[in-house]
């Protein structure tokens, strides 16, 4: 687990009542937090040791951190690019020496070091990962030159980092996602039991675990409903992070936490509860009634999944989707609850048959691997497919 990364300016000597002034949160504000997130169930750090599929080198991991990063939030390609080519780091150190993980703020305009044993494991990748995010973070800051960054809004920097990953390798790796849900068992346990302890006794000494259980709720709150550019603005805000993040928070203070693209199982789901009501489970004989069911149906989906068309005008809106209703190139999937877990829309080529390109997946409950899945059962014509980057028209995913 990512622990030891430098925070100069908060001690051992200091409470909680300086670490919520330097994080720039209120106490009420922190507490309203803590009481909505829910503590994991049935998770285990076992899997954590299982290997990445294609064993990647170190420096084939280091690079997809990089362009994972650069897919999730664009602005900071540039920041991005530095950090994957320049900046100093050791990818094997003397374990004895340096057991725990580190990015180290170097000052004074440098990139900063990192240190972390990569042995070619799920854990390892989310670690190196938790790791680059704070470089960047690190670099992003001191080009805007707002100074350095409380530590809540730093561990969100790292954590965005690590869904980032999570999104890239939605397909391939199912122990990658397992590998995180673990984590967020000692997150939104140990870590959080200290922080509140810490609220109710205003005497404890400062830990620096407590920045980890709002950073990782944020993150997980955040990565999917906030647009590049509102996240790109976090890392970039140095000293000003805690303030802008808490409003930000503040903003969507209620959300549900989305760990994207994590497929949480049944029993692990209590943060991903789909609350949509049944299905009934007669078909209509009347083909309208059907037409806007499903059109229902897509509609709640995209209201519980943000990145813009819930804001869309419903003209605009209603126009996207009768079109693609009308030309068949819709499709919802119903989960084992008889209840919509997820839908997609796509266009289809008259130059390549073979290839259909989607202009919308939305799964808001974790569920996106279900959702490919059946996308390809429905699309057996479809030997390749791209996806369009919601979060920036200059990125075109291959989707399988
Ligand atoms: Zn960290």
């Amino acid at each position: 687990m990512p622990l030891l990364d430098r925070s100069p300016l908060m001690g051992s000597r200091q409470t909680i009542c300086d670490w919520c002034i330097f994080n720039d949160f209120e106490k009420k504000d922190v507490l309203s937090h803590l009481e909505r997130i829910v503590e994991p169930m049935n998770t285990s750090r076992i899997v954590s040791k299982e290997r990445i599929n294609s064993c990647m080198t170190a420096d084939e991991a280091w690079a997809q951190c990089a362009t994972s990063l650069c897919i999730a939030i664009p602005e900071l390609s540039d920041e991005i690019a530095r950090v994957s080519t320049d900046a100093p780091r050791c990818l094997a150190p003397n374990k004895a020496k340096h057991p725990m993980p580190f990015t180290y703020d170097l000052g004074h305009r440098k990139l900063p070091f990192v240190s972390l044993h990569y042995q070619g494991c799920v854990a390892d990748l989310l670690t190196m990962a938790h790791e680059f995010g704070h470089a960047v973070q690190i670099v992003a800051s001191w080009k805007s030159g707002k100074g350095q960054m409380p530590p809540v809004a730093r561990e969100w920097c790292a954590f965005i980092s690590e869904l980032a990953i999570l999104q890239f390798n939605e397909l391939s790796s199912a122990s990658i996602c397992s590998a995180y849900n673990a984590d967020d068992n000692t997150y939104f346990g140990a870590h959080k039991s200290s922080l509140e302890a810490a609220l109710l006794d205003g005497q404890r000494q400062y830990q620096y675990a407590w920045n980890y259980p709002l950073a990782r709720y944020f993150s997980q709150t955040l990565f999917q409903r906030c647009k590049s550019t509102q996240l790109s603005k976090i890392y970039a805000a140095g000293a000003n992070g805690g303030r802008m993040l808490n409003k930000l928070a503040a903003e969507y203070f209620g959300g549900h936490p989305l760990p994207f693209p994590t497929k949480r199982q049944n029993s692990d789901s209590v943060l991903m509860k789909n609350y949509f009501p049944e299905i009934p489970t007669e078909k209509s004989d009347l083909p309208a009634i059907e037409a806007y069911r499903t059109l229902g149906m897509m509609t709640y989906l995209d209201l519980d999944y943000l990145l813009g068309h819930s804001e869309m005008s419903i003209s605009k809106y209603y126009n996207r989707l009768l079109h693609h209703l009308q030309t068949q190139t819709a499709y919802v999937v119903i989960g084992d609850e008889n209840k919509p877990i997820g839908y997609a829309t796509w266009n289809e080529s008259d130059q390549n048959p073979e290839h259909v390109e989607f202009t919308r997946q939305a799964a808001p409950f974790g569920d996106h691997l279900r959702l490919q899945r059946s996308l390809k059962r429905r699309l057996p014509h479809a030997k390749t497919a791209s996806s369009k980057n919601e979060r920036s028209a200059r990125q075109a995913q291959i989707a399988w």
